[in-house]
């Protein structure tokens, strides 16, 4: 930026006639619109390392105002019953929980986009891999009453970074158990081309409001704060989903209907391409 600015301000002066013509208008135009191009793009990239910076102070600080008055109330309680206490704590015993998960995602999320690049690739057995990542989430659904079903009826083997990609499914079946009804469903299928294998999670769930779809995948993003906070969200897994995938080489498309349900499709390349 600074030699292009130098390179504008000379040519400005006519200290560049010998290189270039001052008075060819198209050319000063085109670097004056590069340059623009550049600072306007400088300029976005600066506001958004700001949101960021904003979005983790007050996710990391709300947990801890909460435990503050929380302690605080206590204190002022004096001989307050024991049962009191007991509640109070829990409750700050969940606040620290969630700062946890605040901190962990975000480690996780630097981690992945300083190492998009660096995959760890080796040779995998898809159906074994997306078994594997659904025998440990069965019990989450269990629990919340949600049938989880993985349909597929091809083999495929693929170059994947398992650690990387099996974060990425793993937050998508995640949130499709989280963000669903009483007794609904979560489908996972397979398939594949000769290029792509593509991964569906479909859900039964609560949707996606349409004006939303394209926030989902920030950083924070959540479409209902409170009930997103209630169920345990940190509005990062989606980020680091679409983080994992992008490493790959690969894209993510989601359709949603508010109260039928949402469903993600990712394509990945079955060779990785450097
Ligand atoms: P969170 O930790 O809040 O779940 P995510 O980044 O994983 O954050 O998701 C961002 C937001 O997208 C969620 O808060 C939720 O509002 C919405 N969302 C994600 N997946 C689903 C889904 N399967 N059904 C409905 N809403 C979803």
């Amino acid at each position: 930026l600074k030699h292009m600015n130098q390179y504008i301000g000379d040519l400005a002066e006519g200290s560049l006639d010998g290189d270039l013509d001052i008075h060819d208008c198209t050319e000063t135009e085109n670097i004056s619109n590069t340059f623009n191009i550049m600072l306007a793009r400088l300029r976005l990239v600066e506001e958004s390392r700001q949101e960021f910076v904003a979005n983790v102070s007050h996710e990391l600080k709300t947990p801890l105002t909460s435990m503050k008055v929380l302690a605080d109330s206590l204190l002022m309680q004096g001989d307050a019953p024991v049962e009191l206490y007991k509640e109070f704590m829990q409750d700050i015993a969940n606040e620290i929980d969630r700062e946890s998960s605040v901190i962990s995602d975000l480690l996780t999320l630097v981690k992945m986009d300083r190492k998009s690049t660096e995959l760890n690739v080796a040779s995998t057995d898809i159906n074994d891999f997306i078994e594997q990542i659904l025998k440990r989430l069965r019990p989450i659904a269990e629990k919340a009453n949600i049938e989880l079903v993985f349909e597929s009826n091809r083999s495929v083997t693929a170059e994947i970074d398992a650690t990387k990609l099996s974060l990425a499914f793993s937050n998508l079946v995640e949130n499709a158990i989280k963000y669903n009804r009483e007794n609904g469903w979560v489908r996972v299928s397979l398939d594949a081309d000769h290029k792509f294998f593509y991964v569906k999670v479909s859900d039964s769930g609560i949707g996606i409001p349409q004006e939303s779809i394209d926030y989902i995948f920030e950083r924070f993003y959540r479409v209902d704060k409170s009930h997103s906070r209630e169920i345990g969200g940190t509005g990062l897994g989606l980020a680091i989903t679409r983080s994992a995938v992008v490493a790959h080489r690969g894209a993510i498309k989601v359709q949603s209907t508010v109260d039928e349900g949402t469903t993600f499709i990712v394509r990945i390349p079955l060779r990785y391409i450097v």
